[in-house]
């Protein structure tokens, strides 16, 4: 396959010419706070009559302010010393409160409408399409407390409650894991000692372990109250609002049922047995009798291929075009139109994103690409992401606010479109071993630590409800959270795990674990279809990412798979898919 070369740094300058001092950006910015004005105006007089032109401008705005934002966010990315972009966030980052406060307005105003005057303005043809969410806004709406109390505690929650998790940011950040290295004293930051977990040397990722739990057992009391308090508020609020169910937001957040996260972890349960073959073959291979924590992500071999950037973007382009003509076609473009910053240089931003300029219907990603397997398998997870937002160009902006657990639909299934090639593709049986672990980890992750998790949490919950929870109570149900979850595999687990994974103090969303473990069990069934049915797929798949934000995951899953999310059938196919590859990895490593 011939394909152009392809530049690895993006192009900015058709949104704005001239990066932080852009004229042309700084008007923009104006303009949209003369828009705000005139949107707080409107909604102030608010009639029912004017609903489509208060929406009509909504949209207008929303997307105007998610370009600036894009803009902004991609230039401190790309240079994280550019002063002129810091500044410009502070001032992005107002206006974005801003819209927040004008939106809280406008949903009060829907409450006040009448059930029969609302009721026969969803059928008028302009509101039709807009129904699932509209409605959706109004019943959370009426699901909290009076407008003017609801105020009351989010002001209060800046103090009361998002202040502890942002206690617990900064108390991580001063954190520091002291280990000898070579003889050496050293003290190492959480992140950097985190990467010692996958360290080849056993000793090495031992002595990190011990190091690691010492120094979260010093800070347990003070980040055991920062968890007792941001539970004890969140459940406060519940009760007062007459929440019964500590998972009613996260799941109305994910517009889930309950009995569908309860199929999709029984079925785990019911299969994730294999999984134990892999870490115990996993020991043997290490020369152990059981892994410990520390062992789970330890590397097999430490052999690595390494790609070019222009080499990975042909892999990607060529593995994408048996999957579909307009994935390839949107891919190819991107590459062509430097939608990507992916040069490896000093400055830049760690990690990854895709983000979405919807005024000009364009995406851009960012990444570090150092030629690894990983980094293609990031830049195609990106991809995927863009391809989402290109799938929903044209939807109403009302309707593309997708929730945590179907963000990652395309992501997923672009990364396993590639990953699933670079196993058949493997140069050798060591780099095969290797590739197929990687996509083992992954279910690792997802059945055996974020249930731990999901365990650790509801039980928590449970617990806060009757009082404060001590540290050695907290201890206890994080190990027997990860007994269960780990089926019991593992010969040492990590108890203090309820105070490092930062995922437990995120006030902004609750329960920040069941979502990605069924966006990745939702991608996989996804894509067992599209194996099953080759390239006439592709228009379905658009169909069902057009609609992921504007109905509920039971909605959209009979709709575009024709399955239902509460029975077992999906979740088993989408289970067992997963675990083939560890048959071929125990077949591999014999
Ligand atoms: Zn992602």
């Amino acid at each position: 396959m011939t394909t152009k070369t392809f530049q690895d740094t993006w192009d900015l300058d058709v949104f704005f010419e001239g990066g932080s001092s852009s004229e042309s950006y700084h008007t923009y910015l104006s303009e949209i706070k003369e828009d705000l004005k005139a949107f707080e105006q409107h909604i102030a007089s608010f009639k029912v009559d004017n609903l489509e032109e208060v929406l009509g401008e909504y949209e207008t705005i929303v997307k105007k302010v998610v370009q600036s934002s894009a803009f902004v966010n991609c230039l401190l990315a790309a240079d994280v010393r550019d002063k002129g972009a810091a500044q410009l966030q502070g001032q992005v980052a107002q206006i974005h409160a801003k819209l927040q406060v004008l939106l809280g307005a406008l949903d009060d105003k829907l409450v006040t409408i009448d059930e029969d005057t609302w009721t026969s303005l969803l059928e008028k043809e302009e509101f039709k399409v807009l129904e699932y969410v509209l409605n959706e806004r109004r019943r959370r709406a009426n699901d909290k407390l009076p407008a003017d109390q609801e105020k009351l505690v989010t002001s209060l929650a800046v103090d009361g409650y998002h202040a502890w998790g942002k206690l617990y940011n900064s108390l991580v950040g001063t954190i520091k894991v002291k280990v000898k290295e070579n003889g050496v004293e050293k003290e190492l930051s959480v992140g950097q000692a985190q990467n010692r977990f996958s360290d080849g040397n056993r000793e090495v990722r031992k002595e990190v372990a011990k190091a690691w739990k010492e120094a979260w057992e010093n800070q347990s009391d003070t980040i055991a109250s920062a968890l007792n308090h941001l539970a004890g508020f969140r459940l406060q609020v519940y009760e007062q609002r007459g929440w019964e169910s500590v998972l009613k937001e996260p799941l109305d957040n994910n517009r889930m049922k309950q009995e569908t996260l309860d199929t999709m972890w029984q079925v785990i349960t019911d299969h994730k047995g294999t999984l134990t073959k892999y870490l115990n073959r996993k020991a043997e291979l290490l020369g152990l009798e059981k892994l410990s924590m520390y062992d789970v992500s330890a590397p097999l071999t430490a052999e690595e291929t390494k790609l070019s950037y222009q080499e990975g973007a042909d892999f990607i382009i060529e593995q994408f075009s048996k999957f579909g003509p307009e994935l390839t076609e949107f891919t190819k473009k991107a590459f062509e139109d430097r939608w990507i910053e992916a040069e490896d240089r000093a400055g830049k931003r760690p990690g990854g994103f895709c983000t979405s300029f919807p005024v000009s219907g364009q995406s851009r990603i960012f990444m570090t690409y150092s030629g690894t397997l990983s980094n293609v398998s990031t830049l195609a997870h990106e991809l995927g992401h863009a391809f989402h937002q290109h799938a929903m160009h044209g939807v109403p902006t009302l309707n593309r606010f997708y929730a945590s657990n179907v963000a990652e639909t395309a992501s997923t299934f672009a990364e396993m479109i590639v990953a699933d090639a670079a196993v058949k593709y493997a140069k050798d049986e060591k780099e095969k071993i290797s590739l197929l672990e990687d996509k083992i980890q992954r279910s690792v992750a997802f059945y055996m630590n974020i249930h731990a998790r999901f365990l650790f949490e509801t039980r928590f919950y449970e617990e806060r409800k009757k009082g404060l929870v001590s540290v050695e109570k907290l201890n206890e149900l994080m190990v027997e959270a990860q007994k269960e979850a780990y089926c019991g595999a593992l010969d040492e687990y990590d108890s203090t795990f309820w105070a490092s994974k930062m995922h437990f103090f995120i006030t902004q969303v609750p329960f920040y674990n069941f979502p990605y473990t069924f966006g990745y069990l939702f991608s996989l069934g996804i894509y067992s279809q599209a194996l099953e049915e080759g390239t006439n797929y592709e228009d379905k798949y658009i169909a069902l990412l057009k609609d992921t934000a504007s109905m509920t995951v039971e909605d959209l899953a009979k709709k575009h798979l024709g399955v239902d999310l509460t029975q077992r059938d999906f979740w088993e196919k989408a289970v067992k898919k997963s675990l083939e590859d560890v048959e071929e990895f125990l077949e591999l490593t014999k």
